[in-house]
């Protein structure tokens, strides 16, 4: 991949990138997320019936991603934006802290990240690596005292900022998708859009998206093998 001193380039990440550092996914197990349906603790609905099963859910995600490891795929990226910088963009669909662990720091995560945490009332957001697995242990905010919940993006909720997102996705000349099936909206619409601007389109990933027929180009391997593969060559 050639990148000239004018081109910005966009890089969208999905699950598989963080797959490959040993994180369960939604997709790659039946159905099933580490053994709990999805409308079960990833939705506002679930939120309402059971804060403890939803809380439990995420506290175990919290564990598995601070015993997960960056991997080449996301050390390929970190690197690629040091050479970059500000014509550099990261927008993940991931909650785990990988990218920031790899060294990436323009970073932003559309669906939430595991570390934080926000009040349901005063909607203050605040880090938070703790655990809460028992009804006695449930969060409250610290200046309001309402229930506090994970800040993730549930299905059926609106992605975080999505007007910086669109100024990137404007400015960008080369989009590149990494690990993502295509199949959740919004993001799986950036191709699209990033096209329809006149940006060169890349992805990679294990399978062959469901948008393919939106992609300039489209490798199809291990994102820990073909990205840093890719990056050599800019
Ligand atoms: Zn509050």
């Amino acid at each position: 991949m050639l990148i000239t001193a004018n081109d910005r380039l966009f890089v969208l990440t999905g699950a598989g990138i963080s797959a490959e550092s040993g994180l369960a996914t939604f997709r790659g197990s039946g159905g099933l997320w580490n053994g709990y349906r999805v409308e079960e603790v990833a939705t506002p609905e679930a939120w309402q019936h059971d804060p403890l099963l939803v809380w439990r859910f995420y506290s175990m995600r919290r564990r598995d991603a601070l015993a997960a490891q960056p991997n080449a795929a996301h050390l390929a990226l970190a690197s690629y934006e040091q050479q970059l910088g500000d014509r550099f963009y990261l927008c993940t669909q991931n909650v785990d802290d990988l990218h920031e662990r790899a060294g990436s720091v323009r970073v932003h995560h559309m669906h939430g990240t595991l570390f934080q945490s926000r009040c349901t009332r005063c909607d203050r957001v605040f880090p938070d690596q703790s655990f809460y697995e028992s009804a006695a242990a449930l969060p409250a905010c610290s200046s309001c005292g309402a229930p506090v919940r994970p800040h993730i993006v549930w299905f059926g909720e609106i992605p975080l900022d999505m007007d910086a997102i669109d100024r990137q996705l404007n400015r960008a000349t080369v989009l590149l998708v990494v690990g993502t099936s295509g199949s959740v909206y919004p993001a799986a619409g950036f191709v699209h859009i990033a096209r329809q601007r006149g940006a060169c389109t890349i992805y990679i990933g294990p399978e062959e998206p469901l948008n393919n027929g939106a992609f300039d180009q489209i490798l199809l391997g291990a994102a820990t093998e073909a990205l840093p593969a890719l990056l050599l060559h800019a």
